[in-house]
């Protein structure tokens, strides 16, 4: 089969990281900073960054509703960290001017794990990643509060839940693309593969 076209958001945030993350899956990856370029991919990734200043620069790039809307169409969609924030169907700790995209019936607490000084890293099980343990890197972390039916939840840390997937839309708390550990980026660049074939 032939190699998904992954974008990365690129309105703010690690976009770099992620793109060497997706290119070692094996997938073509590019930025996205525009509706045009949206329309190209096969899928999409939002990166940790600050979901207030991703979420303004959506609306300023007119990227919200095409956003939006590619989501409920079912494009296959991974958020870390801030990207998660974005996907959260329902927001606890947000600004309140803040939009995200929704996608997964979950509530997230933003910030949930503390401030910059309170960054940290943990081994984490995530259900679906074989080979152990991924290196969770956690900065200025959200927590995902609760999850609705539809939603499954793939990793734990400390009680709370940190990877979530529902259909087409997988959500860590964590960043994998900081590690040089791509068997997350694997498994979405899979998810991506499978809804195209
Ligand atoms: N706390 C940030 C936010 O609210 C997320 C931090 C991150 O992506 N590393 O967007």
């Amino acid at each position: 089969m032939s190699t998904p076209t992954i974008g990365v958001l690129a309105l703010q945030g690690d976009v770099r990281e992620h793109l060497v993350a997706l290119a070692s899956a094996d997938a073509l990856a590019r930025p996205v900073r525009r509706p045009e370029e949206l329309a190209e991919v096969d899928g999409l990734v939002i990166p940790g960054g600050e979901s207030t200043t991703m979420s303004k620069l959506a609306v300023i790039f007119g990227l919200l509703e095409p956003l939006r809307e590619r989501v409920r169409a079912g494009m296959p969609v991974y958020g870390t960290c801030a990207g998660m924030i974005m996907l959260a169907d329902k927001l606890l700790d947000g600004r309140e001017d803040q939009e995200t995209l929704g996608g997964i019936d979950m509530i997230v607490r933003r910030n949930a794990f503390g401030r910059q000084n309170e960054s940290f890293e943990a081994r984490v099980e995530v259900a679906g990643v074989e080979g152990g343990p991924v290196e969770g890197v956690f900065i200025r972390a959200p927590w995902v509060e609760s999850v609705g039916a539809a939603a499954e939840i793939l990793a734990v840390h400390d009680g709370h839940t940190v990877a979530v997937r529902q259909g087409n839309v997988l959500a860590t708390s964590f960043h994998p693309e900081l590690t040089g550990d791509h068997r997350v980026h694997e498994l979405f660049v899979e998810m991506v593969r499978s809804t195209r074939s």
